[in-house]
């Protein structure tokens, strides 16, 4: 057993003072019914509590870190362009050299413009879709997450759910009334919302990898489909790439999947560990948004140095090294078949990979939805009691990054086998 007191104490403290004691919700590990570990500090595959546990990392803040933690470059340049100021609300020559990288990067990418949170691109990408097609409704899957946005708030999670009622209380019903659900990698239910009401359907948006109802990949022909039907009904395709920018590939799923989207949202990696997002995509849909068009959208701290300083040293490094790409994918795929080994359905996409506590294959919401939740309760306590930290929640990704070392890769390896 690892000693804990100290996160329990500061978890009591922070429970007074935060809704649950987290600043977002899934940090709290009631999924798994454990008190959270504190963090004191981050160094390369590790993260240390404040009971001075040492855990090999697979969260890696859900995704940004692909460097690990304290990559030495991206630290030296933040502390750089701090001592110069930390906000201006003002152009400053960082954001066209980010800008410059991300669409360089990312094919589908000709303008783009900087926000502080995927949430905020992800929303920004759909008030586009809508002022650049006149249209109202979107189209969505279950069990894909794109922020928290009133109008995304929307999945039906069981059967017993009706269709396009929030998730979230606060949410009016007529928000949610123009985000139809349709089931991922199901081209025949996203068929049947464009036979009803295609002329009204502004955009399709969807993850290209689905990794927040654990990992599912798109089947073959689904990505594809979904840009023959916007294409034949003049709406727009929204990736949603804030896991897999930069992640599966450096130009993200448009390029590993070869196919081409009207809008790309990006976040988590793009910003290094700083809150930093970004939605670009063609460049007749970009020129809607003000100053130039009609669409308003706007940030106080968008772009900002710091961020940008993080995000522009993290994308120069992942370019400098494609072999990164490499290593992440067959680290990712050594721990896949020892998981697979132990008789778990597990799903990969290069570093991002999932075990399910099922024994179906898993390619929608609702076969995710089989997985045996309380097993995968005691499957996080033996792993955090062993070291390794994965996310608390059998409803996420586990991150592979370029700083695992294959003696880590081992010994994560030897505690799977004793499951
Ligand atoms: C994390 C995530 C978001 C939201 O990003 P935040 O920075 O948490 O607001 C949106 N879409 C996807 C696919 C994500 O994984």
């Amino acid at each position: 057993m690892n000693k804990t007191e100290k996160s329990v104490e500061l978890f009591k403290e922070a429970k007074a003072l935060i809704p649950g004691g987290v600043n977002s919700p899934v940090r709290a590990f009631r999924a798994v019914g454990q008190n959270p570990i504190f963090i004191k500090k981050g160094i390369g595959a590790y993260i240390y509590d404040v009971d001075d546990n040492q855990y090999i990392d697979y969260v890696c803040s859900w995704g940004p870190l692909i460097l690990g933690h304290a990559n030495p470059r991206v630290i030296e340049a933040v502390k750089k362009v701090c001592e110069d100021g930390l906000t201006f609300g003002a152009p400053t020559e960082r954001e066209s050299q980010l800008a410059k990288l991300i669409i360089d990067a990312v094919p589908a990418i000709e303008k783009v413009r900087l926000v502080s949170s995927g949430t905020e691109a992800v929303m920004s990408a759909i008030r586009v879709s809508r002022g650049f097609t006149g249209r109202d409704k979107i189209v969505k899957f279950r069990g894909n997450y794109h922020g928290h946005s009133d109008g995304l708030l929307v999945k039906a999670g069981s059967g017993l759910l009706t269709e396009s009622i929030p998730d979230s209380a606060g949410v009016p019903a007529g928000y949610a009334e123009n985000t139809l659900l349709a089931d991922y990698n199901s081209l025949s239910s996203v068929e049947a919302l464009f036979e009803t009401c295609g002329e009204e359907i502004a955009a399709i948006v969807v993850e290209p990898v689905a990794a927040n109802m654990g990992v599912v990949p798109p089947e073959e022909g689904f990505l594809e489909g979904l840009r023959e039907i916007t294409k034949k009904y003049d709406a727009l395709l929204i990736f949603d790439e804030v896991i897999t920018g930069f992640r599966i590939a450096y130009g993200g799923a448009g390029e590993y999947y070869g196919v081409e989207p009207d809008l790309v949202t990006l976040g988590k990696i793009v910003g290094g560990g700083m809150p930093l997002a970004a939605y670009g995509g063609r460049r007749d849909i970009m020129e809607v948004v003000a100053p130039l068009g009609a669409v308003y959208q706007a940030g106080t701290l968008s772009g900002n140095p710091v961020a940008t300083a993080a995000g522009i040293e993290t994308l120069m490094i992942l370019r400098e090294h494609p072999e990164y790409y490499k290593k992440i994918d067959a680290n990712g795929e050594r721990l896949a078949k020892a998981y697979e080994d132990k008789g778990y359905s597990v799903n990969r996409v290069g570093s991002l990979l999932s075990c399910f506590f099922t024994n179906k294959r898993v390619t929608d919401f609702a076969s995710a939805q089989t997985s045996d939740t309380k097993a995968f309760a005691e499957y996080f306590k033996k792993m955090t009691e062993q070291g390794i930290y994965v996310a608390p929640s059998q409803f996420e990704a586990m991150f592979v990054s370029a700083v695992h070392s294959d003696e880590d890769i081992d010994r994560t390896i030897d505690v799977i086998r004793t499951l």
